[in-house]
């Protein structure tokens, strides 16, 4: 490298690393609204307060726009040779934005905000209402502008799907996510009969007992101590919905919900949302030093939440390790129930309707009817009010289950309020952290950790080969990198198919 070559690097990097600083203070400040909006916030301050939101970030899409930041950052990416990798996992990032956003004009961004605002409020309430009519226009609105996105982009994809999973798992492709549900429609379609004809009957009564707000507050708070989060930079409330929100390098922030009768829901949602806030815990500090920190693919953050919920929370070491503490925090829900009978039923199947109280199991089918639905609607050989008959009737073809209305039926998820693609990165998440975990037993007795409740070993992995890399990486480069294998979905289904054929027996 020549030292012009040298200094007129240093300098570009310096143009960009100044306006993504600026940027970030708007990002930063909208993340502690959006977080103020779920949590606390009263009903009738929010729509002022989603205005201020929208007025930073077009703010900050603005910085963006600025013809020097485009150059330095484009420069950066033609000599992304030369640069270190944290610069260019950087530079490739910033390119891919541009190209997608090259054509979209500031006016055009705070239109498309202002319709997946305006669904967001059509969507609460058609979901109140139960009536999908409510929520139709705006979901042909969405669905229109995921399109002219799409067209507007300048390395847009021959596969319209493509080019939206490209937006939350960069490189997986709609056929490799067609091979992997394919896969998973093979092995569990069969499996679930043989699990529904089973004899065997698991006992579930007692996770309807009713519990206080305050005695599962203190559970959320002992299970996220139990698993390495870190109290001092990091906080937790409650949400309707609840979430992570990795606002800042020393503040990550997670919610639950209580429900008085289903108190494992809390428990699960809480070990989830703990992992992910894990995960931004324990990224490198360089991430935020070169602004990556944000590159994490969906489906690398979901296979980490679920590898804490599933793979370790719903394990007989974990039952095993907890079981104790939840005699002590519910006396009453636990006063004729064994530790198997725990294990048992935290791990029952049973088909439903809403994705999010979903099992382990029947999870997966819940993707792939969604995945099948946002194909039909991106590719537009589907008429959106036939959408709730086409939804109810997947349900009962793949699950034998029929919602009795939209808000248990199409209604149930939030996500088609800002586009379509989101979903498959939930499954994809089961497929990583199965191929890891296998990867993980190799080198450490994980049982023997977990059974100890020593989490600093199995956290300590997981941030030298999981959470390391993964801001720098698509998630099959990043995945190959973990396991030393090509991306699978046999792992995922080799492990459903041991867990529950021993849990019932066939
Ligand atoms: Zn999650």
């Amino acid at each position: 490298m020549t030292a012009k070559m040298n200094a007129s690097l240093e300098k570009n990097l310096k143009t960009v690393y100044a306006v993504l600083d600026e940027v970030e203070r708007y990002n930063h400040a909208s993340r502690v609204l959006g977080f103020d909006q779920q949590t606390i916030c009263p009903p009738l301050g929010m729509e002022e307060q989603g205005e201020t939101s929208a007025f930073l970030s077009n703010k900050a899409f603005q910085l963006t726009k600025s013809k020097k930041f485009i150059s330095a950052a484009e420069d950066l990416y033609a000599n992304r040779k030369l640069l270190n990798e944290w610069d260019r996992a950087l530079a490739d990032s910033l390119h891919r934005d541009y190209l997608r956003n090259k054509n979209v004009t500031p006016a055009m961004d705070k239109q498309f905000s202002l319709i997946f605002n305006k669904a967001f409020v059509n969507w609460i309430q058609a979901k109140k209402n139960a009536d999908f009519s409510i929520f139709a226009d705006s979901l042909a609105q969405v669905r229109k502008v995921n399109l002219k996105q799409i067209a507007l982009a300048e390395n847009a994809k021959r596969v319209p799907y493509d080019n939206l999973l490209d937006i939350y798992e960069r490189g997986m492709t709609t056929k490799d996510l067609k091979k992997c549900f394919d896969a998973c429609k093979e092995r569990l379609v069969p499996m679930l009969q043989k699990i529904q004809k089973s004899k065997k009957k698991i006992r579930t009564d007692f996770l309807s007992r009713k519990v206080t707000d305050e005695s599962q507050r203190e559970m959320a708070k002992y299970l996220l101590q139990t698993m390495g989060f870190d109290f001092k930079r990091g906080a937790f409330t409650t949400s309707e919905h609840p979430f992570t929100d990795g606002i800042a390098p020393d503040d990550a922030r997670v919610t639950t919900h209580y429900y008085e009768n289903m108190f494992a829901s809390s428990m699960f949602s809480i070990i989830h949302e703990g992992g992910h806030a894990l995960f931004e815990m324990n990224q490198p500090r360089e991430n935020f030093a070169h602004h990556i920190q944000y590159c994490k693919t969906l489906g690398q953050h979901e296979s980490v939440s679920r590898f804490y919920e599933n793979r370790i929370g719903r394990s007989r070491a974990f039952v095993h390790l907890i079981f104790k503490k939840c005699k002590e925090i519910f006396p009453t829900v636990f006063e004729d129930v064994s530790e198997k009978q725990f294990y048992e039923a935290l791990n029952v199947v049973e088909p439903s309707l809403i994705r999010t109280e979903a099992d382990e199991f029947t999870y997966t089918f819940h993707i792939i009817i969604r995945f099948e639905i946002e194909q039909m609607i991106v590719n537009g050989n589907v008429d959106i009010q036939s959408l709730p008959q086409i939804w109810n009737d997947k349900y009962e073809e793949y699950l034998g289950v029929r919602p009795g209305n939209d808000r248990e039926g199409i209604l149930q998820d939030v996500h088609w309020t800002s586009g379509f693609g989101y979903f498959p990165t939930y499954s994809l998440g089961n497929m990583y952290n199965a191929m890891y975990y296998n990867k993980m037993k190799e080198e450490i007795d994980v049982d023997d950790c977990i059974l100890h409740g020593d989490f600093g070993t199995i956290n300590g992995w997981m941030k030298e080969y999981v959470w390391k890399f993964a801001d720098r990486m698509d998630s099959k480069t990043w995945i190959k990198k973990i396991t030393g294998r090509e991306f699978t979905v046999n792992d995922f289904l080799d492990y459903v198919e041991k867990k529950y054929g021993e849990l019932y027996g066939v």
